[in-house]
């Protein structure tokens, strides 16, 4: 996973220095969508010479190259996730902060009608959905 992730930058002309390669590792290996602070934090725990700024700079600059998906989940904090990782939509807990990964086909077929009823092809989709959970009787 990391692997493709550094094979992309180079693919995309990105000269990979060794903290780049550590960002690059650490999104490798992330399941989950972190903002800059926890990356700069995994990065740290690999490198503790990397700086957040270092790790600001390189998250925009994959972000820039298409590498890495800016999430926005309405709180203010971009996170970050693989761009070449299956499509999926996000529901965002509110009141935790937890995102839950879905896909529903029903709502991927509705899309495709929306968009070639106003006379488009769809080549892509964001979708989040915010909620709090259900209280249990
Ligand atoms: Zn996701």
């Amino acid at each position: 996973m990391s692997e493709t992730i550094i094979t992309r930058c180079e693919a995309k002309g990105l000269r990979m220095t060794e903290q780049r390669r550590i960002v690059a590792r650490v999104i490798g290996a992330a399941d989950d969508h972190p903002d800059v602070e926890e990356l700069y934090a995994r990065a740290a725990a690999i490198d503790p010479r990397i700086s957040l700024a270092t790790v600001y700079r390189t998250v925009k600059l994959f972000e820039e190259a298409g590498i890495l998906e800016k999430l926005e989940f309405g709180d203010g904090r971009a996170r970050y996730e693989d761009a070449d990782r299956d499509h999926h939509d996000h529901l965002i807990d509110v009141n935790s902060g937890q995102v839950i990964e879905f896909i529903d086909p029903d709502i991927e077929e509705l899309q495709e009608r929306i968009a070639q009823r106003l006379g488009y092809r769809l080549i892509g989709h964001r979708l989040e959905l915010l909620g709090v959970p259900l209280k249990k009787a």
